[in-house]
């Protein structure tokens, strides 16, 4: 039977049409995300030990000052945005009217470590939170810089989830401006706290829909998860800044993240993924802290997504939330 649910988080509907011929578990990927047609495996890259000289400048090294190094935040060689343009005056600021502005902007990459053959879900949770913390360290640097607005880290791991490069990696994008999908999800968390007085991600119901649970997060499908299989992963305490995460809540997260890429990598075969941090803009006024909760979200590439979705922002999922979060929690794996 079909369904179409309410996505209170980012205010927009999903519908659910459960493909009838296929069980939840029957959507693995078919093509392991480090090879796609025409793009042989390679063993090395510019994002291997010893290939440093390959890459774009460094701008963090952990550890640093050490030829031993463990991750790597540099710029991109090829980045969406160019860090040394001017930088546009903030009094001359339009409220985000303007038709063009120059296209100013960071676009960093962190090599999640030196070896060409790891991914991030070999790694272990310290290993993992230490990830967490170069993210953390650059998004403070860039918090400095009045005209950055926000910061976007996001992962792409496997060629349809848009990676061109297969050593384990992540990005950090830093723009002058608020996107539009941040805006109506903070609009929307704001619609809810004047009408209830509470957090929309606090509230978040997860009874059936529960896949992990640990010290201080815990991984749910979302009730109107876009796409098959999608996980969140919400601090249980309250926070409106990913940046503000410590070493002891990045190691407990490094482990959830772990967990929950294995278990999906176990059940769909190892799917090429995105993961995107939702945290607030810098910029953000006190009385908006109390309902911007940050939160990780990961979604597996199954499906693809296509004409409808890019006209009405609507998706289209084939997986009730249930019968995923059923098939993520009865997978054991052992870390
Ligand atoms: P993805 O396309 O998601 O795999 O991300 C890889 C990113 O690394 C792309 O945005 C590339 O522009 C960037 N990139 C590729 N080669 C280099 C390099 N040698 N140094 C720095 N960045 C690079
Ligand atoms: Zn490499
Ligand atoms: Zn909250």
């Amino acid at each position: 039977m079909q369904e179409i649910r309410r996505d209170v988080v980012f205010n927009r509907s999903i519908i659910f049409s459960p493909a009838r011929a296929k069980r939840p578990s029957d959507f693995k990927a078919h093509q392991k995300p480090g090879e796609s047609a025409g793009n042989p495996a390679r063993t090395s890259c510019a994002f291997c030990k010893h290939h440093e000289h390959e890459c774009a400048p460094e701008i963090v090294r952990v550890p640093p000052d050490t030829i031993d190094w463990k991750i790597r935040v540099i710029e991109n060689l090829y980045p969406a945005l160019n860090r040394t343009l001017d930088i546009p005056n903030p009094n001359n600021n339009g409220g985000g009217c303007e038709l063009v502005l120059p296209g100013f902007g960071f676009h960093d990459v962190v090599i999640e470590t030196p070896d060409h053959s790891v991914n991030l879900s070999d790694l272990s949770a310290k290993e993992i939170g230490d990830v967490l913390l170069a993210y953390k360290d650059r998004i403070g640097q860039l918090a400095k810089i009045e005209s950055v607005k926000y910061v976007q880290v996001f992962k792409n791991h496997g060629a349809s989830a848009g990676a061109s490069m297969s050593h384990s990696h992540s990005q950090l994008m830093g723009v002058p401006f608020v996107p539009a999908t941040v805006s109506a999800r903070l609009d929307s968390a704001k619609e809810n706290f004047c009408r209830t007085g509470k957090c929309l991600l606090c509230e978040i119901k997860t009874e059936e829909l529960l896949v992990g649970e640990s010290t201080h997060f815990f991984a749910l499908v979302p009730f109107a998860a876009s796409l098959p299989f999608e996980i969140w992963i919400i601090p249980r305490l309250h926070a409106s800044h990913f940046e503000e995460i410590d070493h002891e809540k990045a190691t407990d997260l490094g482990s959830m993240l772990k967990l929950m890429l294995l278990k999906l990598s176990k059940q769909l075969n190892d799917p090429p993924f995105n993961y995107m941090i939702h945290t607030s803009p810098f910029q953000m006024s006190a009385d908006s802290l109390p309902y911007a909760h940050w939160f990780i979200q990961i979604v597996p590439q199954l499906i693809g997504t296509a004409g409808f979705e890019m006209a009405t922002g609507c998706y289209i999922n084939p997986v009730f939330p249930e019968d995923a979060a059923k098939v993520l929690r009865e997978v054991t794996i052992l870390m």
